[in-house]
């Protein structure tokens, strides 16, 4: 039986009395490589921070691990990249080492201290962002794309069982991108570390996402990549031209 990851049943969700989600159910199991698309304003964000718990359905019910996503504590399990970068001031008094160990506290009790494993932990998160050269820089002097490596370092270093990634290449030279969905894609077929990847790049995503969720205020479409392709229905609905931008890389 497939592990349920996320279970999000008729959900409806919005800003005071303005509604953005309607009637959105859907499940996420172990594994799942989820490519979450839809146009500007679709609800996109407002759907992972109902997942995240940031607030209460106004209707229905999102469910994390097995709990409700307001009541569940073991936040550890998620790795999570917001997608507005914090640009920080050049000034503030953190270095990268320090940033990626903030990812590992919300495991801990206190006294919040790093110990010998944590610091692995954190060389690790480094190495794997290819970084390690800037672990003692401060984090006001990197370049946004350095920014944004160690920010995913941060959601990598406790080796979450769910990431959810919103908008995350955007800064990324091309070369550190790929390499970016080399280690997604590595996460998500070794270690099972089951990803929701939000994004714009509607033609690009089906090369690495297993399933396509497209969501515009409710669910337009969930499930995998081939359905999606072979779907008269999707073609109806997009048009043929952009069903097959969405498929290319997927035939
Ligand atoms: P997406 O991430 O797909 O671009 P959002 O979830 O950010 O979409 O936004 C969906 C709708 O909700 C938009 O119309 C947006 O203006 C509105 N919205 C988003 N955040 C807020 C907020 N904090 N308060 C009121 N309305 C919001």
């Amino acid at each position: 039986m497939p592990v349920d990851i996320i279970s999000v049943e008729k959900l409806h969700s919005g800003y005071n009395s303005s509604k953005v989600l309607n009637d959105v159910t859907f499940n996420i199991t172990k594994g799942d490589y989820v490519g979450l698309v839809g146009p500007n304003g679709s609800g996109k964000t407002t759907l992972i921070k109902t997942i995240l718990g940031l607030f209460e359905p106004m209707e229905g019910n999102v469910s994390i691990f097995g709990e409700r996503s307001w009541e569940f504590k073991d936040w550890h399990k998620v790795g999570y990249l917001p997608q507005k970068l914090v640009s920080f001031n050049p000034h503030f008094p953190a270095t990268v080492k320090e940033i990626v160990a903030l990812g590992l506290l919300s495991k801990k009790a206190f006294p919040r201290k790093i110990d010998r494993n944590d610091e692995m932990a954190i060389n690790k998160a480094l190495d794997l962002m290819d970084i390690s050269d800037l672990k003692d820089k401060l984090i006001g002097e990197l370049s946004g794309g350095q920014g944004q490596r160690v920010l995913l370092a941060k959601a990598l270093v406790n080796e979450p069982d769910l990431l959810i990634l919103d908008e995350p290449v955007t800064a990324l030279d091309p070369e550190t991108r790929e390499r970016f969905f080399n280690i997604l894609e590595e996460l998500n077929q070794v270690n099972k570390v089951t990803i929701i990847l939000v994004t714009h790049d509607i033609g690009t995503i089906g090369k690495y996402a297993s399933k396509l969720l497209y969501l515009d205020k409710k669910i337009i479409f969930y499930g995998s990549f081939e359905d999606f392709c072979g779907s008269d229905h999707m073609t109806r609905y997009f048009g043929k031209f952009s069903q097959h931008i969405i498929c290319h890389r997927h035939n």
